[in-house]
């Protein structure tokens, strides 16, 4: 079988661009409009730029090292709560309904989800504020800027340029996501509060499943407990578990549709027509003022009560001390850094060097890792 090359100049095909001019709203983004990548690329033969951009993500390394790295708690808590992974597969799933229902570029949006947490180092936020710390006088370290390191520097894979050469608008709103950019696409905006209503209800199953919250607790909450009541409505006779599960599914279901309505509205309010209407205007892709306060607060109480529970925060002092131990003995002697991470480059600062490799170990490797050099 053959297939014809196309011949198009942009980075897409006639397929993809018919397929999204038929179904697109006009404020999506289009593949045909793409600004294309940093190193040109031929338009591939089926498939949109955003696609091959998402199919890049996925068979990047730093992605797959997701599945070992935590979202909030460590392997030790179990295996039941989420990984980095697995948040990141929650976050594009709500943030693919949402663009759809938007009629928004859905494969832009997966993109931009699979990408958004690929800089993060092991340990979670614990592990993201020591290489903070350890780097505070060469530039400091942030998860999302590391994402776009990895992507444009550190992934290796293809012969005919560094990293993984992504659609600028991909790039573009990781950038955002690390404030080094404003004006976000609709596409960029629905990842950001996918990610919010994903953790803010997988965090608090897992926190419940762990024991460390109880339902009790979490009835003092407006959000929690708005939810709650729509449930026993519905369901007179659940058990605990049972109900908990129908709460979280009710907690996802109101907050995606609460984004859509009072998306749509303010769509309207602000007449956004095209994607240059969008760069114009405030950012839209937002839960409604009620829903915001109500969410603010359930977060706020997730903050106190869950990321700061005193086993959390033993498990946070030990993963951060190891953290920093391993940067200062790595630092101090580079040449014994795990063989697989010698530099592909000499011109790199070392300290910033030893944060990069540190930042791409799992969990799990940091820790084995650790335990080596403190024999
Ligand atoms: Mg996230």
């Amino acid at each position: 079988m053959s297939i014809s090359k196309p011949t198009q100049a942009i980075d897409g095909n006639d397929a993809t661009i018919a397929r999204e001019t038929a179904i697109f709203a006009p404020y999506a983004m289009h593949s045909a409009d793409s600004a294309g990548r940093v190193h040109a690329e031929s338009p591939h033969a089926y498939r949109g730029p955003y696609q091959r951009d998402r199919d890049r993500i996925v068979h990047c390394s730093a992605y797959r090292r997701l599945s070992y790295k935590m979202q909030v708690f460590t392997g030790e808590f179990g295996d039941y709560h989420r990984t980095r992974l697995t948040h990141t597969l929650e976050v594009a799933s709500i943030a693919r309904s949402i663009a759809r229902a938007l009629r928004l570029n859905e494969d832009f949006v997966e993109a931009l989800a699979l990408l958004h947490d690929i800089g993060h180092p092991p340990y979670g936020h614990a592990g993201e504020e020591t290489l903070d710390a350890c780097l505070a006088e060469d530039g400091g370290f942030n998860h999302n800027r590391q994402a776009l390191r990895i992507v444009e520097h550190l992934e290796t894979r293809y012969p005919d340029f560094p990293g993984l050469n992504l659609s600028r608008e991909v790039l573009e709103g990781q950038a955002y996501r690390a404030k080094e950019t404003i004006s976000p696409l609709l596409e960029v905006q629905v990842v950001d509060v996918a990610d919010g209503i994903a953790y803010n209800t997988h965090d608090a199953d897992d926190a419940l499943e762990l024991g460390l919250l109880v339902i009790g607790d979490l009835l003092e909450q407006p959000l929690w407990r708005e939810a709650y009541a729509r449930v026993q409505v519905q369901y007179a006779n659940l058990n605990s578990d049972a109900l908990r599960l129908a709460v979280l599914h009710e907690l996802i279901n109101w907050q995606v549709g609460d984004v859509l309505q009072a998306t749509t509205g303010r769509i309207e309010e602000h007449r956004l027509r095209t994607v240059t209407d969008v760069r114009h205007a405030p950012p839209v892709v937002l839960p409604s003022n009620d829903v915001t306060a109500l969410r603010d607060s359930f977060q706020q109480h997730l903050f106190q009560n869950v990321y700061r529970h005193p086993e959390v925060l033993t498990q946070r002092r030990e993963a951060q001390a190891a953290l920093r131990a391993m940067f200062d003995h790595f630092v101090a002697e580079p040449e014994k850094l795990p063989v697989t991470f010698r530099p592909a480059v000499s011109e790199i600062n070392i300290r910033r060097f030893v944060a990069d490799v540190l930042a791409g170990m799992t969990d799990r490797f940091a820790q084995n890792v650790f335990r080596e050099i403190a024999v």
